[in-house]
């Protein structure tokens, strides 16, 4: 093995090789959209290539080849916002598919999808399946945030977080401090669609909204003034453990 671990910087025979030992071979999924007026449209692509690649240096054994960040995600619930890229959903399903094929053909043995962005999950789902009945290719998925959704909510209980939170904030600026527009940092509105007291019913109409800014009219949720890039380094050790751990257990369940 060359010690390498992006496929970005391998030369074909290491890739070869690569590909041949690998326990996984893992696709970062990020997004090209509007993040508030404080952060850039880069948000969730520059934590897809950080904390992916941090994951795979320390992966406590696990061998991973880690693809080129797939930048561009599912957005169409922000393109009213300037500069927001997105692919349709059946585009994206169809980029998700052709990278799996093109794996398959190298003897990869597990697709590991590592997403980083909330609008890619209903496709990666349909993806997921069609994947593993048309290609035979295992597939795993990771939301990188739901391993770290508990720590995230003790930092400021009751805070809403989400999309440019205080949380996205702060692994921005921990990666690219550059990046963060701080006197634009503000509390973002947010807009009651539904005021529901405990339903009797199952819901007849989700509550999430078609486009982000009929909820969320600043383009963020909750309170990034609270954001430190502290937060993002003492969370990301402790989220990676979490993640290879559970890896580690499903991969028994094979
Ligand atoms: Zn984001």
């Amino acid at each position: 093995m060359s010690g390498k671990v992006l496929l970005w910087d391998m030369t074909r025979e290491e890739a070869e090789e690569a590909f041949k030992e690998a326990d996984f071979i893992v696709l970062p999924t990020g997004s090209m959209e509007q993040h508030s007026s404080h952060l850039p449209l880069s948000t969730d692509s520059i934590r897809a290539e950080e904390l992916t690649e941090y994951l795979a240096l320390h992966s406590d054994g696990l061998r991973m080849v880690v693809l080129p960040t797939l930048v561009y995600g599912q957005s169409l619930h922000h393109i009213h916002f300037p500069g927001t890229i997105t692919l349709r959903e059946e585009t994206y399903i169809q980029v998700l598919r052709d990278i799996a094929w093109s794996v398959k053909q190298h003897g990869g043995r597990r697709l590991l999808i590592v997403n980083y962005h909330g609008g890619n999950m209903a496709p990666i789902e349909l993806a997921r399946m069609m994947i593993e009945r048309e290609i035979g290719l295992k597939v795993y998925f990771v939301g990188w945030s739901s391993f770290a959704a508990d720590l995230v909510r003790e930092w400021f209980p009751g805070v809403p977080y989400g999309h440019a939170c205080y949380y996205e904030t702060s692994m921005i600026l921990h990666f690219r401090p550059d990046l963060v527009d701080r006197e634009k940092m503000r509390r973002q509105r947010q807009r009651q669609r539904h005021e529901l007291q405990a339903p009797t019913h199952p819901l007849t109409r989700p509550p999430s909204a078609a486009y982000f800014e009929d909820e969320y009219p600043d383009g963020g949720i909750g309170d990034p003034t609270l954001a430190r890039a502290e937060l993002a380094e003492r969370l990301i050790p402790i989220v990676t453990e979490r993640i290879i751990k559970a890896l580690k257990e499903d991969m028994k369940l094979e």
